[in-house]
């Protein structure tokens, strides 16, 4: 397949999506098989300000009683340390699904720069050591967490430790 964005050859399938392109670290995912976040009310749209990823329309939202933001088109969450934390742990409880294994981990995904939307810094980016291989980026001026789609479902459906609810 070829990168979305630069066009290079990846050595990989659709099915491994989401791939990091090593040559531009553009994300490469399977728009067409992006799960929603579950419970997600869109509240009303942000005039004026982008998704940090891919630059649609962003949006307002509630999720699970916590103010975010999200994009619409790559399903990536904006949302605060403190209501991240509470979201895992009450989501990883109260999820009976089918477990997921997590794909392993993508060292070029740590090169990828995701911009806050907010303070236009380029936000901290490092790996979740909870189960889930995820990368999270975060802001510390403005306390966001940026989750990319597949993201949140994979750190929810996860094999490893639940706390009990
Ligand atoms: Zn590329
Ligand atoms: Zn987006
Ligand atoms: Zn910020």
């Amino acid at each position: 397949m070829f990168c979305q964005s630069c066009g290079a050859s990846l050595k990989a399938e659709f099915s491994d999506l989401p791939i990091v392109c090593p040559h531009c670290t553009h994300r490469n995912v399977d728009l067409s098989r992006m799960v929603p976040v579950d419970g997600l009310e869109p509240v009303y749209p942000l005039e004026g300000e982008s998704c940090p990823r891919c630059e649609s329309e962003f949006w307002a939202g509630v999720l699970d009683g916590a103010p975010i933001k999200f994009c619409k088109v790559c399903q990536g969450i904006l949302i605060s340390h403190g209501d991240f934390g509470t979201l895992i742990r009450t989501r990883r409880a109260d999820f009976h699904g089918r477990e997921m294994k997590p794909k392993p981990f993508q060292p070029e995904e740590l090169k990828e720069r995701c911009i806050c939307p907010d303070c236009h810094q380029v936000m901290e980016c490092y790996p979740y050591y909870g189960p889930g291989n995820a990368i999270i980026d975060s802001c510390e001026n403005c306390d966001w967490v940026w989750l990319d789609g597949s993201e949140l479902n994979c750190l929810i459906a996860s094999p490893g430790l639940r706390p009990v609810s």
